[in-house]
């Protein structure tokens, strides 16, 4: 497969578009400057795709009970294997857990199989996780889960609000459009609501440290207020909604006073003011949500405090205004078209519709259909915990590691009689469980259609040969289906077959009463489909549309109930179902890294994406950290009610009192204690059954440890006996973080071992101070650094990133070996400190010390000396804010 192909990043839901060049040896990827999600930008993650393609890991054959077998074997036993549960315990007994990461056709074969042929809807995917609150709430106001603004729609703003996004680190192309809005129109106002001060704020003209959970008596009172301002739209509350007096008066009982908004939101009254005061006075304002809205016991009404506002307001179905969605994976929009959540049907029709049962049916004639809305996330799981269900398959998820309470959810996949899973990967932690494990194609080598949050639906197009045996997850589904008896559903030669009939599904008995509906593609030929070019729904096939983005919804202020009105809900604030205690004092706040995606899998093989937050940490407010008896660097362990884990204490200021936050990353493969989806608390929304990622009550005591070590090394090392670790990928070596218990009576020889290093190495070079306990040593073999390893009875341990520069050396000269025996750069060699721009492996140290020496004042100009930022742009907020440290510490000198 060779020449220019264009794709789609495999990320996060921005969906922006990659283009390879594909000569024959290594694809060389660059944004698109043709798709209009990103118009040629990538984040460090999008950049870093070329360095993800290698297939170290990869599950290449099928497995039955942990032998290889051929594909007849595997996929003969699972439908034998769940056409007997089925017959034995009925359908319900089985379920399908699938993943955003799915393709469309992917999802649409897996829900057709589930919901009409076996007959139950017994299918949910890891986007309950991230984002059905917000579809419960566009549900629930809009009458069908729809997204009314697009990405342009924040460049014609003139107010942006950010309610539970750190958009900088999660949808940093976003971000960086914003940016761009900004530095092109200074009066954009941007407001940042988030209890913790994150890269976003940097942009932030007014950021709102609200507590975490309170969101809707901050939207109530806004509601309030701009009733109480007269910034109602008359006209259009009364043509286009219902249900203002109820969902007002609730807001005014609960928050009709700022001051009893901001007493409940812990911030101070002005600041309440002046968001308020923003709100009312500008018409073009777009309020973007994210994952601190969704994932909460009380997400939906979260959602919908803030749709309100917007009805109210009647800015909605405009240009530059909307309350926005912005979901977190790269096709958890397409799972959502196709029915993938276990609460709806496909097309966007609805379970308990009768009349949409029997339009689905007929379509796909097929023998049954599913009745009842099947069981969510959680509440899956727990039935297999139960016994309940006896067969579940997992594709292209994780849920020992993502779910919450994730030690019971390893429980049930233990006790679970049938496991299948279709991976790409080999070895994570859910794999362990299968009995049965499907090798599936990954990105680049997988072929179909993904929607990103603005509702445009783009080609995943495969550059690369399907390795081994794998095949696309489509295929795996449909052979299964075929196998237990489904033949005539599920006879798709290609996923443009597929593609098609989805798109005749979404226009069929639809006149208008449903905006999903991609009918002007259901004629797709093969070639058609190939050449598709990014394109938004609805696409009507009456309709004549530019095929990029021109759907605007709501424009006619249309919504989707029967009676054609937008509904405001009544929503009032609930306290967190677990609130802090004299336990467990402090609130575990859960979420990503910048340069990391879900559990490592991917984007754990670039090595530059692994230099800017290396190791398992937990942020903690510093006063929260000295009453704690915690010092930053200090191992710490946190615990809550369901589990614990043990990471790397940093003192932020992002953090405010009373609240750590983890990344969700880490997974036993990586470290021996930092699975943070194991301390999460299991409590849903009641509406969209999502959980509480960001609210669990944990408690916080150091994790005592006699030693601290890290060690570098060209081969793997075995750690796994040692007390605590964790690992990541480095350009030549892996690099492991260690702690640990006692003293080793023969260090030496313990370290050799470790290491992979003979009894008597031929070059071998020590440092041992008894006194201090401090140990050194290296490793090396014909000249070349193989191995080292620094150990100290404290946390701060030589700088890492200098070393790397000597695994790049062919040969080691007097000067490194000293440096390597002094445990610190001497003579060319410099540290640059931790990680900021991972596209130009430029560090901390490095960017401060250029700004002090040539006294550069703004990012543009560290750009211009260091490079960094003028990549992919992901390190700029950081930048700023390193300039912002500078500028106080030279007031204080
Ligand atoms: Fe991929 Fe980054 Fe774009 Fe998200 S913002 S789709 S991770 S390149």
């Amino acid at each position: 497969m060779t020449g220019t192909v264009r794709t789609t990043c495999p990320y996060c839901g921005v969906g922006c578009g990659v283009t390879v060049q594909n000569t024959g040896t290594k694809p060389s990827l660059t944004g698109d400057p043709l798709h209009p999600a990103n118009h040629g930008r990538l984040c460090s993650k999008g950049a870093a795709l070329g360095e993800t393609l290698d297939l170290t890991g990869r599950l290449v054959a099928p497995r039955l009970g942990g032998l290889e077998v051929g594909w007849d074997e595997a996929l003969n036993h699972v439908a034998e294997r769940f056409r007997t549960t089925i017959r034995e315990h009925g359908p319900d007994s089985v379920a399908f857990y699938v993943s955003g990461q799915l393709l469309t056709e992917d999802y649409y074969v897996a829900n057709k199989l589930m919901k009409g042929y076996i007959g139950s809807a017994n299918i949910d995917t890891n986007s309950r996780l991230c984002m059905s609150s917000a579809v419960a709430a566009h549900k629930r106001a809009f009458g069908e889960d729809l997204v009314p603004v697009q990405y342009q729609d924040l460049e014609c703003a003139e107010l942006i609000v950010l309610v539970g996004s750190n958009t900088a680190w999660c949808h940093p192309v976003l971000y960086q459009r914003i940016v761009k809005a900004k530095e092109r129109h200074p009066a954009l106002k941007i407001v940042v609501i988030d209890p913790r001060r994150t890269p976003t704020c940097e942009i932030a003209d007014l950021h709102l440290p609200v507590r975490a959970g309170t969101d809707v008596w901050l939207f109530n009172g806004l509601l309030s207020h701009l009733h109480q301002q007269g910034c109602v739209d008359q006209r259009f509350v009364t043509e286009h909604t219902a249900g203002l007096e109820q969902a007002l008066s609730t807001a005014l009982d609960s928050s009709g006073e700022i001051e009893t908004v901001a007493q409940q939101c812990g911030i101070q009254s002005w600041t309440v003011e002046e968001f308020y005061h923003l709100f009312a006075r500008t018409e073009r304002v777009v309020t973007a949500f994210s994952q601190g809205v969704n994932q909460s016991s009380c997400g939906t009404d979260k959602a919908n405090s803030i749709i309100n506002c917007h009805l109210l307001t009647g800015r909605i179905g405009r240009a530059g205004m909307g309350p926005f969605s912005i979901t977190g994976q790269p096709n958890a929009m397409g799972g959502r078209e196709v029915g993938g959540l276990s609460n709806v049907l496909a097309a966007h029709m609805d379970l308990e519709n009768a009349h949409h049962r029997q339009i689905v049916q007929q379509f796909w004639q097929s023998p049954r259909i599913a009745a009842r809305e099947g069981l969510k996330a959680v509440d899956l799981f727990e039935a297999i915990h139960a016994g309940r269900v006896k067969a579940v398959w997992i594709a292209a998820t994780n849920p020992v590691i993502s779910l919450p309470d994730a030690n019971r959810v390893r429980e049930a996949l233990r006790r679970c009689e049938l496991v299948v899973l279709s991976d790409c990967v080999a070895n994570t932690d859910s794999t362990s469980f299968a009995h049965v494990l499907l090798p599936a194609a990954a990105w680049g080598e997988k072929d179909g259609t993904v929607t990103n949050s603005e509702r445009c639906i783009s080609r995943q197009r495969a550059f690369l040969p399907l390795p081994g045996l794998a095949k696309p997850d489509w295929w795996i589904f449909c052979e299964v289906a075929r196998r237990m008896g489904f033949e005539a559903g599920f006879n798709f030669a290609s996923a443009v077959e597929i593609f098609r009939e989805h798109a005749r599904l979404s226009a069929t008995e639809n006149v208008g009463s449903r905006a999903f509906d991609i009918g002007a593609l259901s004629e797709l030929t093969r070639e058609d489909y190939d050449a598709l070019l990014p394109r938004q729904w609805p696409a009507r096939s009456t309709g004549e549309q530019d095929p990029i983005i021109d759907s605007r919804l709501f424009e006619d202020g249309r919504f989707f109930h029967a009676d054609g009105r937008a509904r405001f809900i009544a929503t009032t604030p609930r306290p967190p179902v677990h609130p802090p205690d004299d336990l467990y004092p402090f609130i575990l706040n859960t979420g990503r890294n910048r340069d990391q995606w879900h559990t490592m899998t991917r984007t754990g093989k670039a090595a530059r994406l692994n230099t800017h937050r290396p190791e398992p940490y937990v942020d903690m407010h510093e006063k929260d950290a000295l009453l704690s008896g915690l010092r930053a660097g200090q191992l710490l362990r946190v615990r809550t009610q369901w589990g614990s884990l043990v990471g790397r204490l940093r003192v932020s200021g992002e953090m405010p009192r009373g609240m750590l936050f983890a990344p969700i990353h880490w997974s036993d493969e990586f470290s021996s204690d930092a699975r943070v989806g194991s301390l999460v608390n299991p409590v849903v929304d009641p509406i969209s059954g999502e959980p509480e990622f960001k609210h669990t009550p944990a408690q916080v005591e150091p994790f005592v440890v006699d030693w601290y070590a890290f060690a570098l090394s060209r081969r793997p090392l075995s750690v796994r006996h040692v007390t605590w670790w964790s690992c990541t990928q480095g350009e030549q070596f892996t690099r492991y973080e260690l702690a640990g218990r006692g003293r080793q009576q023969h260090l030496s020889r313990w370290v050799k071992q470790l290491l992979n290093a003979p009894e008597e190495p031929t070059d071998w070079l020590e440092y041992a101070d008894a006194g201090s306990g401090v140990y050194r040593a290296a490793h090396l073999i014909d000249d070349r650094l193989d191995a080292c390893i620094f150990i100290s009875p404290r946390p701060d341990l030589p700088a890492r990133a200098w070393l790397s520069a000597l695994f790049a050396k062919n040969g080691l000269d007097e000067a490194d070996r000293t440096s390597l025996l002094a445990g610190q750069p001497l003579g060319a060699i410099t540290d640059a400190g931790p990680i900021v721009c991972s596209c130009f492996g430029v560090g901390r140290q490095t960017i401060c010390h250029a700004v002090r020496k040539f006294r550069l004042t703004t990012a543009q100009q560290i750009g211009h000396r260091l490079r960094a930022g003028t990549n992919c742009g992901s390190c700029l907020p950081e930048l700023k804010g390193i300039l912002e440290e500078e500028s106080s510490l030279a007031v204080e000198r």
